[in-house]
């Protein structure tokens, strides 16, 4: 159901060894799987271990996560924020992330767990839904093939592991309904991946905010964009934005493919020119400003 953590490194002996301090007793399988591997697995209520994985484990909250849970709970952004979730640093990377904060009782259990199993099952994190998989790596390439893997995790107290049903990985995913989350956390999946892979990137701390509000707060983006000059900013179609005004999902998606052009350049959002200008300006002012603090100006 819940574990692995968001691990985005190339090589397995590495990904075990950074999962293995992680996750009591695991066993990430040394093997890369794709999307056609095999596995057999079946979790259901009424197994002997059930719910035995929704305690003592870290889920990274990506921003469909959110998006899901805090509608599932009737709660703003910020209720959830403050109520459900801790900030941590994605590892290998400066980027600020929620986490879901379990209770403090003697197992550190998922606040939605009960003897019944999850109570916010539809609404499950993907981490969850992932789970025997190693999310974390979901579309991880090696460097020379390029090619997605992923890895499958045996902990003992799992006894998924020993019953018949036969699935692929991507037949799990699609059961599971993580292929639908992978499908909005696209862009963000990217910005991690890449923040991760390329090594330290240097992100500004202006940059660093901006991931995290985007990444968890969908109310702070839609002030960000309706009550800023951000719309005098970018050439965006008038239809385009009557969406983002009136479907949550179609903001959350925007947000992720904005998210990407501003910290990569990547996608295809069209800056106005007096905008840029304008930016161009501001920052020249603000040098002139620097270099009078520190000498005059020759
Ligand atoms: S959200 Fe549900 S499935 Fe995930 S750890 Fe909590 S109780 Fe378990
Ligand atoms: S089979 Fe595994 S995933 Fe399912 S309830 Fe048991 S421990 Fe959790």
């Amino acid at each position: 159901m819940a574990t692995a953590d968001n691990n985005g490194s190339t090589d397995i002996n590495d990904i075990k060894k950074h999962l293995e301090g992680k996750i009591e007793k695991s066993v990430i399988v040394p093997e890369y799987l794709t999307g056609k591997s095999k596995m057999k697995f079946r979790c259901y209520p009424g197994i002997a271990c059930f719910t035995k994985c929704c305690s003592g484990i870290k889920i990274f909250l990506s921003p469909y996560d959110i998006y899901r849970l805090k509608k599932r709970l009737g709660m703003t952004y910020d209720e959830f924020l403050l109520t459900h979730t801790l900030q941590t640093v994605i590892d290998r990377s400066q980027l600020p992330v929620a986490v879901m904060k379990m209770k403090e009782d003697e197992t550190r259990s998922c606040p939605f767990v009960t003897k019944e199993g999850c109570t916010v099952y539809e609404d499950r994190p993907l981490t969850c839904r992932y789970y025997p998989i190693g999310m974390g790596i979901m579309k991880q390439f090696d460097k020379e093939t390029g090619t997605n893997f992923f890895i499958k995790i045996k902990e003992d107290h799992c006894l998924g592991h020993n019953e018949d049903k036969e699935w692929t990985i991507d037949e799990w995913r699609a059961d599971q309904g993580s292929d639908v989350y992978d499908a909005v956390n696209d862009d963000w999946m990217e910005i991690v991946l890449k923040a991760k892979t390329l090594g330290m990137v240097e992100f500004s701390q202006k940059s660093l905010d901006l991931f995290f509000m985007v990444s968890t707060n969908l109310d702070s983006f839609r002030k960000f964009v309706f009550e800023s000059r951000f719309l005098q900013a970018y050439e965006i179609e008038p239809e385009v934005i009557e969406k983002l005004k009136n479907d949550e999902l179609e903001l959350l998606k925007f947000s992720l493919s904005w998210l990407r052009f501003t910290l990569y350049g990547e996608g295809d959002f069209k800056v106005r020119e007096d905008a840029r200008k304008e930016a161009q300006a501001r920052r020249q002012a603000a040098m002139k400003v620097e270099r009078k603090v520190v000498g005059p100006e020759i």
